[in-house]
């Protein structure tokens, strides 16, 4: 008898495609739960539907809890006293546990063709009745079906529900649910071929791996009477059981999916190699999606794992489904780039980098002449994925500028004329000026632009415009110090010029 006073949780995914964040969501409850009952987490394969089995699913999902921080305890990989936890190569389990149920009298075979089945259900579909097995071979007398099993005949198993009343099961989350059993069906437990389904194989699963909460989506609320029944019949106490509330598309409307999508919405991330791509932290997704769907305190946001793991409650999550508010995991991953060591947000930055600019952003920590504006970018982003932006002026050269804006050169309430003489003003200060550092330049500019009754904003938005190319930059005086004397002064000469030719 599996020992259920020991907190032991599991995460048990379909291998079916990349990892999704709602399946993510799961595993951190699951895992905050374990953890937070010094219990185990569990990782096991459901790959019992071979159809569906996509190869590079299960190395997906490793890696997507691993980037989380959610390591498990036994698994596929580290193996563990329940060994195996890949559904596929337990299927022996699963056939010797449905030859229990069918010595009880609890499940029965199933001799219906599929041609039959669909018949059966053409002809339901068109009396508008529910779609259901009619439980045909639940009639036959065990000698004949044993008779036919043995001269061979094709047949499935099927497990014998209850035929009447309700079904009543507990919901850790929602409470107790009931079920018409009039509105449910036995259920194949064994295919035609001998592999488990997916109920068979995930009730043998937990209970032989002595699971003692079992969390999942709300989507699989359909099949706990199914789950519950069987525990009946193998006389099993059943784990305690907890169905997550879905992730809505932001409009609130159907599951977070991409095919969903609104319009409006179509960039934004599903998958969680989607959120890694556009610069989400591991920390700030972990709290974030902590909080989605469960509160410890309405008044608090921020959360450390330790307080998260601390204070999980699985009692306290909210059984409403709620909408992904992308904002606020931008909001919040904001306020963890910005908790960031400058070193560890450099690092963190790296490879977006790297990826935007190839090779020139290689060694992007011996760039020093940056160090004037990682500060600043620090404080402006939301998303690693925005830092590129921040920065295309360092990875470009005076001759590669392209003023293209036909108003970039232009200060504001200025001509071509005067925007060109604030740009030769600017290269005599910035020729002279020392110490070439952010504040004393500031101060220059300030200074020449007072000399000129022009407001700061007019002379500084050339000068601007001329070294990074574009309207929006970081602070102005911190990113012409990163580029040094002569390669300002020559951007400065370069916006002249285009100035000029187009005067000409
Ligand atoms: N294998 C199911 C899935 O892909 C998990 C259902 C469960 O947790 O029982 O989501």
């Amino acid at each position: 008898m599996p020992d259920l006073t020991a907190v032991r949780t599991r995460f048990a995914p379909s291998p079916t495609g990349t990892l999704h964040l709602g399946s993510l969501r799961t595993a951190l409850f699951a895992w905050l739960w374990a953890r937070h009952g010094q219990g185990t987490f569990v990782l096991r394969i459901e790959d019992t539907d071979s159809r569906r089995y996509v190869p590079a699913s299960v190395a997906s999902i490793m890696d997507g809890l691993r980037w989380l921080g959610l390591e498990w305890d036994e698994g596929p990989d580290v193996g563990g006293p329940y060994a195996p936890y890949t559904q596929s190569q337990r299927g022996d389990l699963y056939r010797a546990h449905a030859d229990r149920l069918l010595a009880a009298g609890r499940a029965y075979r199933c001799f219906c063709s599929p041609d039959r089945l669909q018949a059966l259900r053409a002809a339901q579909k068109q009396a508008k009745a529910p779609l259901r097995y009619d439980g045909a071979c639940r009639a036959l007398s065990r000698d004949e079906a044993q008779r036919r099993q043995a001269r061979g005949e094709p047949h499935t198993v099927r497990l014998a529900m209850p035929q009447e009343g309700t079904l009543t099961f507990p919901d850790l989350i929602r409470g107790d649910i009931a079920v018409a059993a009039a509105a449910l069906q036995d259920p194949i437990l064994l295919k035609s071929d001998g592999m488990a389904v997916y109920h068979l194989a995930a009730v043998v699963d937990d209970h032989l791996m002595a699971i003692s909460h079992v969390l999942r989506g709300q989507e699989w609320i359909a099949t706990a009477p199914y789950h519950y029944q069987l525990y009946a019949a193998f006389g099993w106490t059943p784990p305690v059981m907890a169905h997550l509330p879905v992730i809505l598309n932001p409009h609130g409307k159907g599951k977070m999916s991409k095919r969903r999508q609104a319009p409006a919405d179509r960039a934004q991330p599903v998958h969680v190699h989607a959120f890694r791509a556009a610069g989400i932290l591991p920390d700030a997704m972990f709290n974030f999606l902590a909080l989605l769907g469960w509160t410890p305190d309405a008044s608090q946001e921020l959360f450390s794992r330790q307080e998260l793991i601390d204070r999980f409650d699985i009692a306290r999550i909210s059984p409403a489904a709620a909408a992904m508010p992308y904002d606020k995991l931008n909001w919040m991953n904001g306020l963890y780039l910005r908790a960031l060591s400058g070193e560890a947000f450099k690092a963190a930055a790296a490879p977006f980098l790297a990826q935007a600019f190839g090779g020139a952003a290689a060694d992007i920590q011996a760039r020093s002449d940056l160090d004037y504006v990682w500060p600043e970018i620090q404080t402006r982003v939301k998303t690693l994925a925005e830092c590129p932006s921040w920065l295309t002026w360092a990875f470009q050269t005076a001759e590669q500028m392209v003023y293209a804006p036909p108003d970039l050169l232009i200060g504001r309430q200025l001509d071509a004329a005067q925007s060109a003489a604030v740009l030769a003003a600017a290269a005599d200060l910035t020729a002279s000026a020392e110490p070439f550092e952010p504040e004393r330049l500031h101060a220059l500019f300030a200074a020449a632009a007072q000399a000129r009754g022009l407001r700061a904003g007019s002379f500084f938005g050339p000068v601007r415009g001329a070294l990074a190319g574009t309207k929006v930059s970081p602070p102005l005086f911190a990113m012409m110090a990163a580029l040094g004397r002569a390669e300002s002064l020559q951007r400065l000469r370069r916006a002249q010029a285009e100035l000029a030719a187009r005067a000409a």
